[in-house]
């Protein structure tokens, strides 16, 4: 028996978007304390709308089975088993929802009115037509929507929005119903200055600007998809990152302007989720990386980092990292075009991890860069590549070096204490 709908929540109500993480939804049990925070908000006086992520490790579990059936499963059919996960967790919590006697009703990505580009596996949200949504909410039900997922317009398939993609599902609705906050329930407390897992004295962070917390994610803090980050900037998302087990305050993303104070180093973030490439031997002359880089970007495939060597006797190496998912791809691509290009070897190494440093106040502070590379110097820590932004610093290490490398970098820069603040208006 379902429970009958509430009446209405008056249409002035607050939207809340709340999502819940697969760790927060792991068994019955977690999906359940899920379902009772759900309707307290709602009992609060809140409209909200839930996305959520699929349970545990089933989207692991799926992709395993993917790969037993088949050594390169097909992008559409992966896509469709992927957000089966996802659809699992959401009628669950419907139900446990409506066990509490709170309207529910949840929706796929695509009945949710996620639209997207037809790009299987990454796809990009390029429009939201909630009406649904708005429809469910305004009789009064909590709406649940399964996170990292939407449809193609053009092909009419389902799609993926890349691992950790349920974040950006919720920044999306939540920027679509112009919800008052978007909260992201996660299994740790916030953002913090390193993944705590690896950096057990890590500090938790109360506020980090759109453009930090952008860095930090795309350097591999995988605790929000990049993605997310930017469509909240784009749209001006108030995102609340906190824990999904207690009601502790989290972490607030805003935007630079609202920083109370601007910290020179915001925190460290690491990513072992990318191999490097070395086509090694190419000759010196216009074109050649030209070559390369377009062959790559027509089969999108994602190229980070790149370094060039200095010639000698008119050749050079030339270095890159890409996601280890796409190596094999990036391999068969290439390898056929080293006649052409007149390079002599293709070398790929899968055993690297980027360890950045992020922060802010960096753009005034020189000399950052320097006691970075000492650090990791003092620490054994052999640097392969390099790379900047204004505001960030990475390196390329070993696999086997990263979690002294992060420490080192962390303990450097005194994160675990006090933070490192900027005067006001310096430079
Ligand atoms: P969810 O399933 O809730 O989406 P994720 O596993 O995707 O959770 O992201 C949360 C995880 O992100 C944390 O458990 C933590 O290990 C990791 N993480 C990495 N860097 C950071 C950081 N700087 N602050 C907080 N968590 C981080
Ligand atoms: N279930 C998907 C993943 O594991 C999406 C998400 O959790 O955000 O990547
Ligand atoms: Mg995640």
């Amino acid at each position: 028996m379902s429970a009958a709908p509430a009446a209405p929540a008056a249409s002035s109500a607050p939207v809340v978007v709340q999502k819940y993480g697969g760790t927060s939804v792991g068994d019955v049990e977690r999906l359940q304390r899920v379902a009772r925070r759900i309707a307290d908000t709602h009992r609060a006086g809140n409209r909200v709308l839930a996305v959520v992520s699929a349970m545990g490790d089933t989207t692991d579990d799926l992709v395993g089975m993917a790969a037993a059936v088949n050594g390169r499963p097909p992008q559409r059919e992966l896509d469709i088993l992927l957000t089966s996960g996802e659809r699992i967790a959401m009628s669950l919590l419907a139900m446990a929802v409506e066990a509490l006697g709170v309207p529910a009703r949840s929706f796929t990505g695509s009945q949710a009115g996620i639209i997207t580009d037809a790009v299987h596996g990454k796809a990009r949200i390029v429009d939201v037509t909630p009406q649904r949504v708005r429809d469910a909410l305004d009789e009064g039900r909590v709406v649940i929507v399964a996170g990292f997922q939407g449809v193609s317009r053009d092909t009419k398939d389902i799609t993926t929005l890349g691992r950790g993609g349920s974040d950006t599902t919720a920044v999306a609705m939540a920027a679509a119903l112009d919800a008052d906050v978007c909260e992201i329930h996660t299994d740790v407390d916030g953002v913090y200055t390193a993944d705590p897992r690896l950096v057990p004295d890590a500090r938790k962070l109360d506020r980090l600007s759109f453009e930090e917390m952008l860095e930090l994610a795309a350097q591999g803090a995988k605790v929000l998809q990049v993605r997310s980050v930017e469509f909240g900037r784009n749209h001006g998302v108030r995102i609340h990152v906190r824990s999904s087990f207690n009601g502790s305050e989290g972490t607030w993303i805003v935007p630079q302007e609202d920083m109370v104070e601007d910290a020179i180093i915001s925190g460290v973030a690491h990513d072992t989720s990318e191999a490097k490439v070395t086509v090694v031997g190419v000759p010196d002359r216009p074109g050649v990386a030209a070559g390369l880089f377009s062959a790559l970007a027509g089969a999108t495939i994602n190229v980070d980092m790149i370094v060039q060597n200095v010639s000698s006797a008119g050749r050079t190496d030339i270095s890159f990292t890409v996601p280890r998912g796409e190596v094999d791809e990036a391999r068969e691509l290439l390898a056929p075009r080293l006649g052409e290009i007149g390079a002599e070897d293709l070398v790929v190494d899968p055993a690297v991890a980027k360890v950045s440093l992020v922060g802010a106040g960096m753009k005034t502070h020189p000399g950052v860069a320097a006691r970075m590379f000492t650090a990791l110097s003092a620490a054994g820590v052999n640097i392969q590549m390099i790379s900047t932004s204004t505001i960030r610093v990475s390196v390329v290490v070993a696999d086997a070096d990263v979690a002294t490398a992060v420490r080192a970098v962390h303990d450097e820069f005194a994160l675990a204490g006090d933070a490192v603040v900027a005067e006001q208006g310096a430079g």
